[in-house]
């Protein structure tokens, strides 16, 4: 079975569509291209490849351009060639010049601009900008999603130009072939965002220092679809370890190393082992409210973070600032969250005690679950968490399939626009002579169907019933810190 008939027996399995509506949707004559004088530029290139490379895991039978001889273009099928085959497309996304209509997107950048569908003549000359670049690939594939599936996906799906740095029309100047030491960094939860995370890492190239890639999952199936940074050979794989082998084959100035397990017993394991041991810079990108919590609870000196919901976008940094908000601010316990909490436990068939746990599947749990949802093998859910096989079950975007029915179906580019804006908040912090003035804030809201908008970034102050408030955690971290 190839990769086309896998993805759309997958979404039917994990989304709940019918077969015919799945494959209705996203087997689709959709080509991309760019324009030839373009391929020798950097920039398009990586744009390119990144477009193919999130199309592929939404519609499996696109067709597209010879792709440059490179490291990263990552198809989930394994390959550098298209599956599918046709002669006319019914959308083309073209990276370079033309005119836009219905059935032909064009996407470009330019100086720190993202233009979709916005007359445009590029240069091969265009400067070297490998976030621009993934986030114009991220955008024009959201561009593509909306023509392609119409009404079925809500939301506008159409973007003016914007500037990356301000979502407004922001310049700077920054030298992204220097290199990049990025110290110490620990990146928790390698899931859709912190793939996204790890490939703007890799096309930037340019890191040394140290990276610890802290995960306990195996790579499966149904993730594929939005794991930009991992390829059908790697299922049953420790996510960790495929990163690292990938993450070593670029060149790059980085030791990498993989530790298999969550990352509060990881950061326990070493603590108890020696006091001394400290996160110095965390990457936080898990996809649980109370696990966000937990990271911040181990006290990072640093810490960036990323999380998606349906239709949104969000991310946060901090440094323990005593007058600005830490990321258990940001994600307080709420009712909300225990309704969540329930509404997981009823959905998988399960008490709410065994989701409160924050344990693994046993072979109980994936019992129960497998009687609610037969097409879901118990050994298939063993040992997984509660919270992916919910996600599996109902993933990132809702698609409307008819009049009443709607399923959320998973599209790529969502969690890519928030683990390559992770990324890219963190070279900010790193720099902050050149982007301090735009990083004038601790949180980021977007809506990835439409354009990123400036005061949804703010500057969020400490809430005062948060743990943070209270003077013992401020000693405890500034003695861990400062002392
Ligand atoms: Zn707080």
């Amino acid at each position: 079975m190839n990769w086309i008939e896998q993805h759309i027996r997958n979404l039917a399995k994990t989304s709940g569509f019918e077969e015919a509506d799945a494959k209705r949707l996203f087997v689709r004559k959709l080509h991309v291209s760019i324009d030839v004088e373009l391929r020798s530029n950097r920039t398009y290139r990586l744009a390119f490849i990144y477009a193919v490379n999130l199309l592929s895991r939404i519609f499996p039978s696109l067709t597209f351009d010879e792709l440059p001889v490179s490291k990263l273009p990552i198809l989930p099928w394994t390959g550098s060639k298209p599956l599918g085959a046709f002669e006319n497309p019914e959308l083309t996304l073209h990276f370079g010049q033309g005119s836009a209509h219905e059935a032909f997107v064009t996407a470009n950048c330019h100086r720190w601009h993202v233009l979709i569908d916005s007359p445009h003549t590029p240069t091969a000359e265009e400067e070297w900008n490998p976030v621009l670049a993934l986030l114009t690939a991220c955008y024009a594939t959201g561009r593509a999603c909306k023509l392609l599936l119409g009404d079925a996906l809500a939301g506008r799906g159409f973007y003016e130009p914007f500037s990356i740095l301000d979502f407004d029309r922001g310049e700077v100047e920054f030298d992204w072939s220097r290199d990049s030491d990025i110290g110490h960094v620990t990146s928790a939860g390698i899931g859709a965002i912190g793939s996204a995370f790890l490939f703007a890492l890799a096309s930037h190239g340019m890191a040394s220092g140290r990276l610890s890639l802290v995960d306990h999952d195996l790579l499966d199936r149904p993730n594929l679809c939005r794991y930009s940074f991992f390829t059908e050979e790697e299922i049953g794989t420790m996510k960790v370890l495929s990163a690292k082998r990938r993450l070593d084959s670029q060149g790059m100035q980085l030791e990498v190393k993989q530790f298999g397990q969550r990352f509060e017993t990881y950061f326990d394991e070493n603590y108890h082992r020696d006091p001394r041991f400290r996160v110095e810079q965390l990457i936080s990108a898990p996809d649980r409210r109370d696990t966000r919590r937990r990271f911040q609870g181990k006290l990072p000196r640093r810490l960036w973070d990323a999380s998606t919901g349906s239709n949104q976008v969000v991310l946060h940094h901090n440094e323990y600032d005593p007058r600005l908000a830490c990321l258990t601010c940001i994600y307080p316990e709420t009712p909300d969250e225990n309704a969540h909490l329930r509404h997981v436990a009823d959905a998988l068939n399960l008490p709410l005690e065994r989701i409160l746990s924050g344990a693994s599947i046993t072979t109980a749990d994936a019992s129960a679950i497998h009687s609610k949802y037969p097409q879901l093998a118990v050994e298939d859910v063993i040992g997984k968490e509660f919270d992916s096989v919910f996600r599996q079950l109902c993933s990132a975007s809702e698609i409307r399939t008819g009049a009443s029915q709607s399923v959320l179906a998973p599209l790529s580019f969502v969690s890519a626009i928030a683990g390559v804006l992770l990324y890219f908040e963190f070279i900010k912090s790193l720099n902050p002579e050149v982007f301090g003035s735009f990083q004038l804030y601790n949180y980021t809201y977007l809506d990835p169907l439409t354009n990123p908008n400036p005061s949804f970034r703010r500057l969020k102050n400490r809430s005062s019933d948060c743990v943070c408030a209270d003077p013992r955690y401020r000693k405890v971290f500034a003695d861990i810190w400062h002392q």
